[in-house]
């Protein structure tokens, strides 16, 4: 018997399966596709693989201003998806490597739980284990109600895709359809974003869903809210997508990406006992601990990521109603390198500031570099950095990470009457 079998080899269960067994833990991982998940394989590093290629258009576009004379640029597409499937190949063989140098006991198969003790893989051999961990991730939800909606992608299938497409229709405005969407627009494909709702980021602070739909719009992608999709046909060799406003648009290729769903389904959790939420999520303590006392679960499949930054318009009235005074710091501004470009984007930044402490409660940013900030700031907000911290902190010039600590007066105060 193991003192744990972990079930599914992604971002969180490759970790903990590999702490255990640096922890003397007799270890066993199953994993159905490939080591390291969605994140390694077809999530987060290829994607920020494709954003950078994506990049270099405006880049060469921008090197006029500063006295280049770009020569005739040509992307390819095949070429890309080579260097980046290999890549992504040498990273999964650092995982299995470093579980292997663990002592992690790896098998290949798609797990499922018999009993409380018990896991079958591919119903041919089972394991015991003393501890089960259910980290088998998420994946992309359908929208039932869409006629021909089987005939879109989902994320997956974005990174297996061998060639651009020239006409691409995004159905949702989360961040990852925005990523790819703007992955496409940048390398040249005609991109329209068709959603449900009223503004792009459900979730994400106001001012910079407002300041990101501009950026975006910049770029040459068309924005559709409050839309949704009818029906969609395959017409010849090109997808007809009809939608609820009346319209209709031809197009190669409709990627969905209105959601995502916990892969829970086969996995046998009912019948030993876990009913799962609405969400089809397993519900799990601060432990991480199911209802099963040897049984836990973690990452995509608990459904308790929360990307809600703090300080969204609704946020700020929660952060009201504990913090009873606030203060909103922002900024719009060109960076110094969209000056001789002649490039028209602004960055954004925002503070929040607790009134009464002093203390910053959240940060936003959006623009080039901006996600290396949000690393560093996270530290200074977990240390409860005080406004007057970051006034006192010497400005690194020229940077745009400098209006962070030279932003004076504040843009908005609240307090509760
Ligand atoms: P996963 O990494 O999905 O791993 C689950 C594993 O379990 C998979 O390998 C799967 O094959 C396996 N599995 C499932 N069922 C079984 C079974 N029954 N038996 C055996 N194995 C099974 N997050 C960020 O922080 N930053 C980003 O930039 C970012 N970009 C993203 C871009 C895209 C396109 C997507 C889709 C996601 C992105 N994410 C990003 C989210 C991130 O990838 C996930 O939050 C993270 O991978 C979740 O880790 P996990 O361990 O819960 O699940």
């Amino acid at each position: 018997m193991f003192d744990l079998i972990v079930v599914g080899g992604g971002s969180g269960g490759v970790r903990a399966a590999r702490i255990a067994a640096q922890y003397g833990a007799s270890v066993a991982l199953i994993e159905s596709y490939r080591l390291g998940g969605t994140c390694v394989i077809r999530g987060c590093v290829p994607k920020k693989l494709m954003v950078y290629a994506s990049r270099f258009a405006s880049e060469f576009e921008a090197a006029k201003g500063f006295g280049w004379t770009v020569g005739e640029n040509h992307f390819d597409w095949g070429l890309l998806k080579v260097n980046r499937d290999a890549e992504v190949a040498r990273l999964e063989a650092i995982y299995r490597r470093n579980l292997e140098n663990a002592g992690v006991v790896i098998h290949q198969g798609h797990a499922r739980i018999i009993d409380q003790f018990t896991v079958a893989i591919d119903s041919a051999t089972t394991l015991q284990g003393k501890t089960i961990l259910i980290a088998t991730g998420a994946q992309a939800v359908n929208d039932l109600s869409v006629q021909g909606y089987e005939l879109c992608i989902d994320s997956n299938a974005f990174f297996e895709m061998e060639r651009q497409p020239r006409r691409v229709l995004v159905h949702g405005a989360g961040y990852i359809a925005l990523e790819l969407a703007s992955v496409f627009r940048h390398l040249g494909t005609e991109v329209q974003v068709v959603y449900r709702g009223e503004k792009v980021l459900r979730g994400f602070d106001d001012e910079l869903r407002t300041h990101l739909e501009s950026e975006l719009r910049l770029t040459g992608l068309k924005l559709m809210p409050d839309t949704g999709i009818s029906q969609i046909r395959k017409d010849s060799d090109s997808l007809r997508v009809e939608l609820s406003n009346g319209d209709a648009s031809e197009v190669d290729c409709v990627l969905k990406a209105i959601g995502r769903k916990p892969n829970t389904d086969g996995l046998g959790l009912e019948t030993i006992g876990i009913t799962l939420d609405r969400h089809g999520a397993i519900p799990v303590n601060t432990y991480s601990q199911t209802v099963i006392p040897n049984i836990y679960a973690v990452g995509d499949v608990t459904n308790r990521v929360n990307l809600t930054p703090m300080a969204i318009r609704e946020g700020e009235e929660q952060a009201l109603a504990r913090y009873p005074a606030l203060d909103v710091y922002s900024t719009h501004f060109r960076t110094m390198k969209a000056t001789l470009s002649g490039q028209p984007s602004k960055t954004f930044m925002k503070l929040l500031v607790d009134r009464a402490s002093d203390r910053l409660l959240g940060f936003h940013a959006l623009g080039p570099d901006t996600g290396e900030m949000v690393q560093l700031m996270g530290v200074a907000l977990q240390m409860k950095v005080t406004k007057s911290a970051l006034d006192a902190t010497l400005a690194v010039h020229p940077t745009a990470a400098e209006e962070l600590v030279t932003m004076r007066q504040p843009t908005r105060r609240y307090a509760l009457a």
